[in-house]
């Protein structure tokens, strides 16, 4: 049936770049045998699921929406993938995003866009636009995606539904494809909390395969499914709901804070005074490590390889030129020009020290409380174009996501309302390290 709803209206959507029809039904069959024969008991076990295409399947085409990957086909499965095939998880296929995910719309893709399920004239989010809209639309039962700034959060909170990124470290990254390595977190995008805390059983866990996996005890999530609040500390970030915010986001997210309190949270306002300094810290880190990461492409190992050329340094100039797209390549430029000599010091390094301040800024705040509450994004979706060629408005609208990143936090993004256009309205909860079951909890009190 859902192959079937994809057929029916992912052309409208665009949410695919990949289905895997013919093999989503074999593995379906091989799952079923699996069940049948006692040997498949996870939740998961023939949920039918798709994955970001910069998360690599074996013997699957994972593009990273890039020509520079438009026919690559990883000869390996990421750690999450083999994970999810082990719990007995069906893939139907692989999700639209932006380029190495690059962007805030799903704009940024070779392929195609992808429309908001909700308004088919407005962008799902992005990057993992493509994840958020097939989860919205019926098309999968969940997705993974990965969040490097918010790419995970602000689609899940312009689509409604529920989005994760874990605490740094929780889920392997061995097998995604690198944008910003001190930053990139895969984590899933669901219907509801009670799906986020089954899929955050699968996938987190230490890996040695990943050399920055956290080596601790996972709890099992599903016990942080309580109807229970009471006592749980809750900072509302003033800078969160200051004058940036659109004032029926704002309102949204001060009803779900009223309604916790009334359940016997402790809510109170706090400070995060640095999140101005969050947008032009996170950008320039990662796009100084994108522009190493992407280095790699240089059309020689694998990925496009321009058809001409004259010798070897015209052979990477056509390659990287024609194979990048216009954000990819502003970004490289923008993470070379920091990380140049005489530069380094004035931006690179300046960006570094802004991020321990912000690391900082955190705990000192989680020394009073157990969650921050604000909004994922200023605003709901925005229009198809509106910000496509204003990549500062577009890199602005990411204020309240990106540090949870610089912080390595986890962050959970649940829907809390609607706005006057009838768009949804995500409401973000962050918590301490490797604290997601927290977060969880305070999430399915809305469920
Ligand atoms: N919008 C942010 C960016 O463009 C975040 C992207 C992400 O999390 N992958 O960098």
């Amino acid at each position: 049936s859902v192959l079937d709803r994809i057929n029916a209206i992912d052309e409208k959507i665009g949410s695919y770049i990949t289905v895997l029809e013919e093999e989503a039904l074999e593995q379906a069959k091989e799952v079923q045998e699996r069940i049948d024969k006692g040997e498949a008991k996870s939740p998961l076990a023939g949920i039918p699921m798709a994955l970001k295409d910069n998360i690599c399947t074996k013997n699957v085409k994972t593009t990273c929406a890039s020509k520079m990957l438009g026919s690559f086909i990883p000869p390996y499965d990421a750690t999450v993938s083999k994970k999810l095939y082990n719990e007995g998880a069906v893939l139907l296929g692989k999700l639209n995003m932006d380029e190495f995910a690059m962007g805030a719309s799903t704009e940024n893709s070779y392929f195609k866009i992808t429309r908001n399920p909700w308004d088919l004239e407005r962008v799902p989010g992005g990057s993992s636009g493509g994840s958020a809209a097939a989860v919205a639309a019926g098309m999968a039962g969940f997705a993974l995606g990965s969040d490097t700034g918010g790419s995970i959060r602000q689609p899940a909170s312009f689509c409604g539904i529920v989005g994760m990124k874990p605490t740094y470290g929780a889920v392997s990254r061995f097998g995604l494809v690198a944008f910003a390595s001190s930053m990139d977190q895969i984590g899933p995008l669901t219907k509801d909390v009670t799906d986020c805390a089954m899929v955050l059983n699968a996938i987190t866990g230490y890996d040695p395969m990943d050399s920055t996996s956290a080596d601790v005890k996972y709890p099992d999530y599903s016990k942080a499914l309580i109807n229970d609040v009471k006592g749980i500390r809750i900072g509302i970030p003033k800078e969160y709901i200051g004058d940036n915010t659109n004032l029926d986001v704002k309102k949204a997210v001060l009803d779900a804070a009223k309604t916790l309190k009334e359940l016997g949270a402790q809510v109170a306002e706090c400070s995060l005074p640095l999140t101005e300094y969050a947008i032009p810290a996170y950008y320039i880190i990662s796009s100084a490590e994108a522009s190493s990461n992407l280095a790699r492409y240089d059309g020689i190992k694998y990925g496009y390889r321009a058809k001409e050329y004259t010798d070897l340094m015209d052979l990477y100039v056509r390659t990287r030129s024609e194979g990048f797209g216009v954000e990819v390549k502003r970004r490289i430029l923008l993470g070379t020009y920091a990380l140049s000599s005489g530069y380094y010091d004035q931006y690179y390094k300046k960006a570094l020290q802004v991020r321990t301040l912000i690391k900082n800024a955190f705990n000192e705040v989680f020394e009073k409380y157990d969650v921050l509450l604000g909004p994922a994004a200023p605003t709901t979706a925005f229009k198809i174009g509106e910000k496509k060629e204003k990549p500062l408005e577009m890199y602005l609208g990411d204020i309240y996501t990106v540090s949870v990143n610089i912080a390595g936090l986890p962050a959970l993004t649940i829907p809390c309302g609607f706005d006057g256009n009838n768009l949804p309205i995500g409401l973000q909860l962050i918590g301490k390290p490797f604290d997601e079951s927290t977060l969880l909890r305070v999430g399915y009190t809305f469920e």
